[in-house]
């Protein structure tokens, strides 16, 4: 094997949940005949009404003479114009913005935004010192932890907890009290709605750390993979928020087109240039058959339309379901806890003094036939020792009822005889 730099070696490591997976994929394929429940998914589940629209603007553009134009040639950086048309209009007629062409970057999935930002303005100035990348709220979205090619530049904070004891629900806040964001800060990233925890930061909470970014010029990149127009999975009421330091990020992933790697970067003029310059030199630009059926998804209204009546109802229902058959299988006495569901594709639940860690916990799991992904692997930058880190579980809300449901009591099984075993 040819001798790895440091990069080399940082970006040829598998980083958090991708580490798991690999575990998963051989637990599955070993364990033949046995019934497992698999709840631990981030694949979103192909929804028929979904598939059949981007079937549909697939054929449109098959038919129309643009084919070729947006096959057969490159094209800018920055991303093919119709679809950036269609962006500005559809951002400016919904949020009442003056968005032009120069506030918006097409990019090859939403991750390469996180991977451009990190590296762009987190990591080593050309005076040698570090700038972070800080994470306002761990935990948050694993794939954070992997794209600085500066391991230490990524730094996040430790949250406040709002508890509902009696009933078994829990949701974080930021700590404030803690947060720091100053000249060592390069960027701000986090996700609304969040992976995993399915929280949603209040629109105060955004507005409060955009706040304390501005005075540095530090940009704040909210990544939007769940949030409304599209995917719209927020399941309580929220409203993207927009501002001179906040750079809007947006995955297509959600609503249909992981496979296309689609992800769209709003925001001002001079960040959207940072981040086209980092996207030249690495990949050119983006594909554009994505964008060009997007374009057609998102003009029409079709799009934002199927999200609300489909996308979103269909997995605020699995959430219902996770709910309903934890409080029927699992014993009130224990401290267990779920997240409020306030939207993404996830459960996220806490055990509150488990006997044991969550990687153990995953791993009597998988004896019972039951994978779910251990919760250590979401809180990347976060420094110290915090019992809490290997006290959770994430579920994915991707499986059928039934597979929750039976999921759900083989879960509410081994916690009672964890907890009992001290
Ligand atoms: N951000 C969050 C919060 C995610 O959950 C995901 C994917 O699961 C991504 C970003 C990456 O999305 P994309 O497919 O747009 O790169």
């Amino acid at each position: 094997n040819p001798a790895l730099t440091q990069f080399g070696e940082r970006m040829s490591r598998l980083t958090g949940v991708r580490a798991i997976m690999k575990d998963i994929i051989e637990t599955l394929r070993s364990g033949k005949g046995k019934d497992f429940i698999n709840l631990s998914a981030g694949n979103p589940v192909i929804l028929p009404e979904v598939e059949q629209l981007w079937r549909d603007c697939t054929e449109q553009l098959l038919s129309s003479p643009e084919y070729g134009e947006v096959v057969c040639r490159y094209g800018s950086s920055q991303g093919y114009q119709p679809f950036i048309d269609v962006i500005v209009e559809d951002f400016n007629s919904r949020y009442g913005l003056n968005l032009t062409d120069r506030n918006v970057l097409i990019t090859p999935g939403s991750q390469s935004i996180y991977f451009y930002a990190a590296n762009a303005f987190g990591g080593y100035t050309t005076e040698g010192k570090l700038k972070k990348v800080v994470l306002p709220l761990s935990p948050d979205y694993t794939g954070y932890g992997g794209v600085s090619l500066i391991p230490e530049a990524v730094f996040s904070y430790q949250p406040a907890l709002d508890i509902d004891e009696a009933n078994h629900y829990f949701k974080y806040r930021p700590d404030f009290s803690q947060l720091t964001i100053d000249e060592t800060t390069g960027c701000v990233v986090f996700s609304r709605p969040c992976n995993p925890s399915g929280n949603v930061l209040t629109e105060a909470e955004v507005k409060k750390i955009a706040a304390l970014a501005a005075p540095f010029e530090v940009p704040v990149f909210i990544d939007s993979a769940y949030a409304p127009p599209f995917p719209a999975l927020n399941f309580t009421e929220m409203k993207p928020v927009f501002g001179e330091n906040i750079i809007h990020c947006i995955s297509l992933s959600k609503a249909g087109l992981p496979g296309e790697r689609l992800g769209i970067a709003i925001g001002n003029e001079s960040t959207i240039q940072v981040l086209e310059a980092f996207q030249t030199n690495m990949c050119i630009h983006s594909p554009r058959y994505g964008q060009a059926i997007a374009a057609r998804a998102i003009g029409s209204g079709a799009l934002s339309e199927i999200a609300t009546e489909v996308i979103r109802p269909y997995y605020q229902q699995k959430f219902t379901v996770v709910e309903t058959a934890l409080n029927q299988a699992m014993p009130n006495n224990l401290p267990w806890f779920l997240h409020r569901g306030e939207g993404a594709i996830f459960a996220w639940m806490w055990f509150k003094d488990l006997p044991m860690t969550d990687w153990e916990l995953y791993q009597q799991l998988k004896e019972v036939g039951l994978i779910v992904v251990p919760g250590s692997s979401f809180f990347p930058g976060l420094q110290g020792e915090w019992s809490h880190k290997n006290q959770c579980l994430r579920i994915s809300l991707t499986a059928t009822d039934e597979e929750i449901t039976e999921g759900m009591k083989r879960l509410a099984t081994v916690v009672e005889q964890v907890y009992k075993s001290v």
